[in-house]
């Protein structure tokens, strides 16, 4: 634009410059004021920030910042208000609103000792909250965060457009350049007159400015990664976002990503001297150590949380052996609470978990659990298998039951037994069979499948409401527990594709058909400025249609 308005100047053209500036600055005037509404409706989207808490003090109540709030600090929410850090409820009863989190519409109510999460909003009651993560931790701050730093990572189609700038500019400048000198000797144009060679050149140079590709490009990755963010979808980055519409096959975990993960225990079996009772006491002291989903229904259903509280401390060398259970020292016995495998015991048929409590060399007992469908992940399955995605299943589960789960939901092909590091190796053969033709997806909750998560082509992790650790293992974090979410997923990324596409072949249309007029000597630089500024306005303002 700089070279086309000094050049027109110098051609004798002076309106012709100072026109083209007017116009471009005009332009981007709008196109500034598009682009801010755009924003603006990307973070009324994410209007989760709370601005205030009302901390408690021994004079009544201090309204701070949320992040002057210490750890261990109560703060009082009122109806209507934002919960401003992570705590635990110490005083009250209300019910809260989730939405701008989970983007589903339910409220929960909660009391005494429930935990709560930062960016909900208060509907009704009064909650004394004691303060559990600074606000730098608080789950408000990492969806902020992570919705920000997203777009800092570029997706190929931004790459490429910078990596083509940098050969586009001298390109378009050489090719001016021979416009000027060459085409008064192959035609009968001339250098400096009206429509001579010289002023052409420039209006190309006008014409090949690629604002609108520069800019509409980022911003639909932004409404992209903004929507998703509403709709309790966290993406990691543009890349992810523009790859989730390639998934060509999707690897489930079972437990915990399929299932509920909340066991229910069904019966308790006895082999030797002990009680039912002893065998769960012993089942309940190692859990309590552990996170897994298993280990959290064991001790919730049995409830022996006095027996844990006065024998956990006598709990020695625990150690928690992934996919297969859990091992440690009580009272100078060796106990081992998991599968057939870690128990070293032959497999059994069983239509239900079992769990072996194994103390010293004998085994004492097993507790035999069952877990449930999530709600919805059947129809959510039957979406994924209509839409050609092939679907997989990967447990350390047994055999019986991991077959009739997968059954049950439509899903193609199962793999048991599985130790997490098999689960890694059978997901690289997977990835390798579609090499650059697809891609694959691994969905889990982020318990034993970190490494998984990280080496899928892109790695979902559910319920990431409260699970701090899976938002950081995972390219995708679904804050609910919805399987059917990845459905939405893949729906605006093909949305964000779709629009690229349209403004990419809008704005390079309008550039090629300008381009022609000028050749023949039809445009002239106005146009040409107009073209430009329009189709780039034209393109933003398409952006925000993913945002719908
Ligand atoms: P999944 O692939 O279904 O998510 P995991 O890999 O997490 O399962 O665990 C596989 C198996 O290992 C479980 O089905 C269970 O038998 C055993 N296991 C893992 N962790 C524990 C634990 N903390 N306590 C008892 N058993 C466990
Ligand atoms: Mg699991």
């Amino acid at each position: 634009i700089t070279i086309s308005c000094i050049g027109a100047y110098l051609v004798g053209k002076h309106m012709e410059g100072l026109m083209v500036i007017t116009l471009y600055e005009i332009g981007k005037i709008l196109e500034e004021k598009a682009i801010n509404k755009t924003r603006k409706s990307i973070s009324d989207l994410m209007d989760i920030k709370p601005e205030y808490a009302n901390l408690k003090t021994k004079d009544g109540i201090e309204v701070l910042d949320p992040s002057d709030v210490k750890v261990g600090d109560i703060v009082i929410a009122k109806k209507g208000e934002k919960i401003p850090l992570d705590g635990i409820v110490v005083k009250g009863t209300g019910s809260l609103d989730t939405a701008s989190l989970t983007g589903e519409t339910k409220t929960q109510d909660v009391k005494k000792d429930d935990q709560v999460l930062s960016g909900s909003i208060v509907l009704d009651g009064l909650l004394e909250i004691k303060v559990t993560e600074k606000y730098e931790n608080s789950t408000v701050s990492k969806i902020l965060e992570l919705v920000e730093n997203a777009t800092d990572k570029k997706a190929k189609t931004e790459t490429f457009v910078n990596k083509a700038a940098k050969i586009y500019t001298p390109i378009v400048l050489g090719i001016a350049a021979l416009v000027a000198i060459f085409l008064p000797l192959i035609s009968n144009v001339e250098y400096l007159t009206e429509n001579g060679s010289i002023y052409r050149a420039l209006i190309f140079l006008v014409i090949s400015c690629p604002c609108a590709i520069a800019i509409s490009v980022p911003l639909c990755y932004f409404s992209g990664i903004g929507k998703s963010s509403k709709e309790g979808i966290l993406i990691k980055g543009s890349d992810y976002l523009d790859g989730i519409k390639d998934i060509k096959e999707i690897v489930f975990d079972k437990t915990g990503t399929l299932t509920k993960g909340q066991f229910t225990i069904d019966k308790v079996e006895v082999y030797g001297q002990l009680t039912k009772e002893q065998v769960l006491e012993y089942a309940v002291l190692g859990e309590s150590y552990s996170n897994h989903p298993i280990a959290k229904s064991i001790i919730k259903k049995s409830n022996m949380e006095k027996y844990i509280a006065e024998h956990k401390e006598k709990v020695s060398s625990y150690e928690e052996l992934a996919g297969k259970g859990i091992k440690y020292n009580f009272e100078g016995k060796v106990v081992l609470v998991g599968n057939s495998s870690l128990v070293e015991k032959e497999k059994e048929k069983s239509d239900s978990t079992k769990i072996y409590v194994k103390v010293d060399s004998e085994i004492v007992g097993a507790i035999c659990l069952k877990d449930e469908i999530k709600h919805g992940t059947k129809a959510a399955i039957a979406k994924l298998n209509a839409r050609g995605i092939i679907t997989k299943m990967f447990t350390g589960d047994n055999t019986e039951i991991a077959e009739k789960i997968a059954k049950e939901l439509g899903i193609k092909e199962v793999k048991s037994e599985m130790l997490p590091n098999e689960k890694y190796q059978e997901l690289e053969k997977e990835i390798a069979k579609y090499e650059n033709n697809g891609k694959v997806a691994f969905v889990g909750d982020g318990i034993n499948d970190s490494p998984v998560l990280a080496r899928a082509d892109i790695g979902i992790s559910m319920g990431g409401v409260g699970a701090g650790s899976s938002i950081e293992a995972s390219d995708v974090v679904i804050m609910t527990d919805a399987i059917e979410k990845i459905n939405d997923a893949i729906d605006i990324s093909k949305k964000t594709s779709r629009v690229i596409k349209q403004n990419l072949i809008f704005s390079i249309g309008v550039k090629v058909l300008v381009l022609v007029l000028s050749i023949f000597g039809v445009a002239n630089m106005w146009e040409a400025v107009f073209a430009d500024v329009g189709a780039t306005l034209i393109t933003v303002l398409n952006s925000i249609k993913i945002l719908k």
